[in-house]
């Protein structure tokens, strides 16, 4: 039973049918009618196309998965059984719980991104930004970071449109990273830093931001305070908060290396649910992976199953040509640290997935041949 259609949901189902093949039935619980690839939906406030939507049941139907539009209430790990909002209880021999998290805007008086209206959202701000009308931008990441990558994106991208459009702008953004994109490591993050400079972004490192009215921040520590003509902020995360599992701070699920829910066999979690400090795709692909490991050898496939070695990969979108970043994630830094403004020979999808890459590719291929 997989719980949530959504990057770390699709990616565990291919993985599952291609080490496991026939010997597990799988179901697929679900609200969304539609997979969207979020990462794209950073330029559709620039005029770009809207980021690309997958139906469900034709997903569901690739991985041979029997859908069922509903959303999870509750989890019995004794009974082994799901609950769903609508639909009679559900029993499974194995549940990977990939629920993504909740966006919580932090700040009342900034426009907090919300991926499922961002062109709505921001429109407006860059029209004024071409025309003059605004001359300081602030972009603040709360104390508990959400997706590493957009605010650095819509900066980056915003300070392009202003400089085509001739119009000479203020750009601050305020971070609790020691150095900009810090999870990318040394190596990256000195390219984002020289990056941000060349763009005149000023960044402020190890602080946090509170924002008393729409055009005031405050930050600490130092007692600093900045007016802005706008300000945007990431949201905060919040995790499932999944009745009858185990709850690490903050709602998220509590997970070991295998990706299964601390204390409770044969349930397992992966992605921006878990409580896996870096919220990411690729991350949450990677963790989608090893947890369907366990499981298809649960389900007696000759797998031996690997403890989880994070890798961070990103394609940072700039306005111009995108920057190409790669780290291992040990002890919560990012070391051997890898940067390109050159796409590598096989040119990345913006959330790097062993499987969900090749499928979305091949998908789209099949989608402009017929
Ligand atoms: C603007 C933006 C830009 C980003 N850029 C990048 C990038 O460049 N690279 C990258 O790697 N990552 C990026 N990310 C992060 C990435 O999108 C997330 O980390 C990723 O989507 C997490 O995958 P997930 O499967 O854990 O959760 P999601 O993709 O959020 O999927 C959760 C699924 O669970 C379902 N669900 C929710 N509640 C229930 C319930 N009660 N019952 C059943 N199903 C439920 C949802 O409908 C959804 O299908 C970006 C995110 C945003 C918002």
């Amino acid at each position: 039973m997989i719980v949530g259609g959504g990057v770390a949901g699709i990616e565990a189902g291919l993985a599952l049918r291609d080490l496991a093949g026939d010997r597990v039935d799988l179901r697929l619980l679900s609200p969304s009618r539609e997979f969207v690839y979020r990462p794209l939906t950073v330029r559709e406030p620039f005029g770009f196309a809207r980021a690309r939507r997958y139906p469900t049941a034709a997903v569901a139907a690739d991985l041979g998965a029997e859908w069922i539009e509903d959303s999870l209430a509750a989890v019995d790990p004794v009974a082994r059984t799901v609950q769903c909002r609508t639909e009679p209880p559900i029993d499974f021999d194995a549940v990977l719980l990939v629920l993504g998290a909740q966006a919580r805007p932090r700040y009342a008086h900034a426009t907090t991104i919300d991926d499922r209206h961002l062109d709505e959202l921001l429109h407006g701000v860059i029209q004024d930004v071409e025309a003059g009308y605004v001359n300081r931008l602030g972009f603040l990441i709360p104390a508990r970071m959400a997706w590493p990558l957009p605010i650095y994106e819509l900066a980056l991208t915003i300070s392009t449109r202003a400089y085509d459009s001739n119009v000479d702008m203020a750009f601050t953004i305020v971070t609790p990273e020691d150095t900009p994109l810090a999870i990318f490591g040394m190596e990256g993050s000195r390219a984002v830093a020289e990056l941000l400079a060349e763009r005149n972004i000023e960044v402020i490192t190890s602080a946090y931001a509170e924002v008393p009215d729409s055009r005031t921040v405050e930050i600490s520590p130092g007692e600093r305070r900045l007016e802005f003509d706008r300000v945007i902020a990431l949201p905060e995360l919040e995790g499932p908060a999944v009745p009858g599992l185990p709850e690490a701070p903050d709602g998220f699920i509590p997970v070991d290396d295998h990706g299964q829910v601390r204390g409770l066999e044969r349930v397992y979690a992966a992605g921006d649910a878990t409580d896996f400090p870096v919220k990411h795709g690729g991350i949450a692909a990677q963790q989608a992976d090893t947890a369907a490991a366990a499981i298809a050898a649960l389900a007696g496939a000759p797998v031996e199953p690997q403890a989880f070695r994070p890798m961070v990969q990103g394609m940072l979108l700039t306005g111009e040509r995108p920057v190409y970043l790669s780290a291992h994630l040990e002890g919560g830094h990012g070391s051997s640290s890898e940067v390109s403004r050159e796409p590598p020979a096989q040119p990345p999808r913006k959330i790097s997935a062993k499987y969900l890459s090749p499928y979305l590719d091949e998908r789209e291929l099949g989608e402009r041949a017929s």
